[in-house]
């Protein structure tokens, strides 16, 4: 297929970029830069560099690559900076991502794939999560992406868009080739491994008050190559709907630390902070019906192959994309 990766220069863009070319699909990336890096494109990709705000851009690009199929990841992904910077969440996540649909629409394409998060959901009401959940978010990320959910249901329906949305829980791991970094890093297992690198002095844990077994915020962290996995799944025609993605196993933030301790093989002083705004107190997918429907079948779902794949990739690129 024809595939039109938006934010194909980012974190799990790049990756699925290079999943999708070495499965035999011919990749346009398109991208601003403003988060991703040129050197994180894959070079058998064709590359533009733009923004999606610029409608006129997207349209002549997605006719130029004939584009079957876009998955889009080009997106504003940091929880706590949505709080403090809500309206930077509905543009990039909301209004860009409408442009993106309406050009999908007038072009022809035929699937949209669609980075979305569990964040949607808020605190749930119970754990493993399933995709019947209620959503009801806490923080403007979750709120915009939600909402974008809902624009994918309708142009479903009426435009016949066909639709297949992720819902991520938290993507962690590198390929050999691709990893992650973010110019302002604020996940956890990065911040934690550049402390084992030295280029850090401490990690900080966000909360030590939650109601967990160790006061610490719980995740499910999947690995990014599995997230790529499901994506090419995704590409089936007539797959359609909601899945989250994750493996089912919650760590707490003192636990992923414990983690890269054991795989680092060095001691990571901490310091403990207040809570961060905006963060649920643990996350955790129910991912049967991405197994069951799609044939997705995580290759990687142990945390400690998941941060030992990105401290490879760390200590292969000591200052990420910047080397
Ligand atoms: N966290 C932390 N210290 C850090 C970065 C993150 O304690 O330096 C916590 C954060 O508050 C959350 C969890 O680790 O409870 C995972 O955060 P991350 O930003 O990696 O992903 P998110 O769940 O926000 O998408």
């Amino acid at each position: 297929m024809k595939v039109f990766v938006t934010g194909g220069a980012g974190y799990i863009g790049s990756v699925c970029t290079e999943e999708l070319l070495d499965a035999g699909h011919e990749v346009t990336v398109f991208d601003n830069l403003t988060e991703g890096h040129r050197s994180a494109v894959d070079p058998r990709a064709k590359f533009v560099e733009g923004c999606l705000r610029d409608a006129g851009l997207v349209k002549q690009s997605l006719r130029d690559a004939q584009a079957d199929a876009i998955m889009h990841f080009a997106a504003s992904a940091l929880v706590g900076e949505s709080m403090t910077d809500p309206k930077k969440y509905f543009h990039n996540n909301l209004v860009n991502a409408l442009k993106l649909a309406d050009a999908a629409v007038e072009c022809g394409v035929k699937k949209f794939v669609f980075s979305s998060t569990c964040a949607t959901y808020g605190p749930p009401d119970r754990v493993p999560m399933t995709e019947d959940l209620p959503q009801r978010p806490i923080n403007p990320y979750g709120e915009a992406k939600l909402m974008f959910e809902k624009v994918l249901i309708w142009y479903a329906q009426i435009y016949k868009l066909e639709f297949i949305a992720f819902r991520y829980f938290n993507a962690a791991g590198a390929s050999n080739k691709f990893g992650e970094h973010h110019r302002i890093e604020t996940h956890l297992i990065p911040n934690v491994l550049f402390v084992a690198q030295g280029r850090k002095p401490q990690c900080e844990i966000f909360g030590t008050d939650y109601p967990t077994p160790d006061g610490t915020c719980i995740r499910d962290y999947i690995h990014v190559k599995d997230l790529a996995q499901a994506h090419m799944l995704g590409l089936v025609p007539g797959k359609t709907g909601f899945y989250n993605l994750g493996n089912g196993d919650g760590y707490s933030v003192r636990e992923v630390i414990s983690m890269c301790e054991k795989v680092t093989g060095q001691k990571i002083p901490v310091v403990e902070k207040p809570r961060r705004p905006g963060d649920p107190p643990r996350l955790v997918a129910a991912a049967d019906k991405a197994i069951r429907d799609l044939g997705w079948q995580p290759k990687y779902p142990k945390l400690e192959d998941i941060v030992a794949t990105a401290w490879a990739w760390h200590q292969k690129h000591p200052a990420g994309y910047a080397d």
